[in-house]
């Protein structure tokens, strides 16, 4: 059989893999051919609904379309998640930009809590940017899902590219494609910046979206972050993981040696230390447990997949093993559940509280100041 090519993209046609490149519905593969217009479900809804699709790209194609990047004189774009900063981190993204300017977004703003201010998020976000080796010439927080700063985005982005052209960086779930299709919406509602109605070059490692300047803003795909809690569980559970409203924070009075469950994903042990209060900052729908620490193994064992939930009963079988962090707390942090939530703690030089933080094999725990 001859080998069948997207139009758009150029992308080999395959029917299997929804989220690879070239897929395509059976059902349009065959309407493709009767009119010779033969598209991707990528490029197909890009050309009807100006609507971005992601695709799912390797860690090399990635790398190379970093390095791509840093060979252009070009405004980067790092879309982060606010809620998950270190699950979206590209590492060494300084060094692959080699110099460039980098634009932060921290994204998924509206899960905050609404008496966190913008400026102290800025700050952190700012700072952690810092730690990573780069500062950013902006940092902007966003929520693309509910349409928030959109356009602040956009023209900041406008006031810092200088005529040049913009690359959009982001891992996956951070919401970068909800984002450029927000501001695709909010550009063609509004032509003054962007030209939009249409998208000439669609090449398969980036989308082009041409600018009234001759320059583009490039969408390049996101890339999977292994230490993301999201890749262990199914789509009906993602939900406990990416929250879609504003999390309402816990408080918990703990004795030394009482655990917390964080559903079946996770555990909150405090070791020893004064009694005293615990924030749990974690979607709203995850149910937290609170038991003695002695005898809380053979809890988990006995109730994950049943009181202790999510995993499932199903997703329990190919659930990791939870693993122990301990940590030493001297002041305010806060103990971060990769892409679940995290903890504040209240320690100070004179009480300090010694901690237990569980989470699956693979997904990372640490410690941070606190945010809130
Ligand atoms: P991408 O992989 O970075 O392109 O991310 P997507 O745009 O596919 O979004 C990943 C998940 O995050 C989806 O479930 C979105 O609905 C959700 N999401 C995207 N933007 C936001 C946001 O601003 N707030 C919230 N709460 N969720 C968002």
């Amino acid at each position: 059989m001859e080998e069948l090519v997207c139009i758009g993209c150029g992308a080999k046609i395959q029917t299997q893999e929804k989220d690879k490149a070239g897929y395509t519905p059976q059902s349009a593969l065959e309407k493709g051919l009767e009119t010779g217009e033969l598209y991707c479900q990528r490029c197909f809804r890009l050309r009807h609904y100006n609507e971005i699709v992601d695709v799912n790209i390797s860690d090399d194609d990635f790398l190379k379309l970093l390095h791509e990047v840093g060979d252009s004189d070009a405004l980067v774009v790092n879309v982060v998640d606010i809620f998950d900063f270190n699950g979206s981190v590209i590492p060494g993204l300084p060094r692959f930009t080699s110099g460039n300017e980098i634009l932060l977004v921290g994204n998924k703003k509206d899960i905050l809590p609404k008496s966190v201010r913008d400026s102290k998020v800025t700050q952190w976000l700012t700072e952690r940017a810092h730690e990573e080796g780069f500062r950013p010439v902006a940092t902007v927080l966003t929520s693309a899902q509910n349409k928030i700063a959109i356009r602040d985005l956009i023209d900041t982005i406008e006031a810092h590219r200088r005529g040049r052209d913009v690359y959009v960086v982001g891992v996956t779930n951070v919401g970068k494609s909800t984002l450029i299709n927000a501001i695709i919406q909010e550009i063609t509602g509004d032509k003054d910046v962007i030209t939009t109605s249409r998208f000439p070059g669609t090449t398969l490692d980036k989308i082009e979206i041409p600018l009234d300047d001759g320059s583009y803003i490039f969408d390049t795909p996101g890339i999977i972050h292994r230490h993301q809690m999201a890749h262990y569980l199914t789509a009906r559970n993602l939900k406990y993981v990416s929250p879609k409203k504003e999390i309402k924070p816990k408080t918990y009075q703990l004795n030394p040696r009482q655990t917390l469950f964080l559903g079946g994903l996770g555990r909150f042990d405090f070791v020893s230390g004064q009694k005293q209060g615990f924030t749990a900052y974690f979607d709203n729908n995850l149910d937290l447990h609170r038991t003695k620490l002695d005898g809380a193994d053979a809890f988990y064992d006995k109730h994950v997949g049943s009181l202790l939930t999510p995993p499932s009963e199903k997703e329990k079988l190919d659930f990791p093993k939870l693993v122990r962090h301990e940590f030493t707390i001297k002041d305010k942090m806060d103990i971060v559940f990769s892409g679940l939530g995290w903890v504040r703690v209240n320690a100070d030089g004179a009480n300090p509280v010694v901690v237990a933080a569980w989470a699956p094999e693979g997904v990372s725990v640490m410690i941070r100041k606190a945010l809130i």
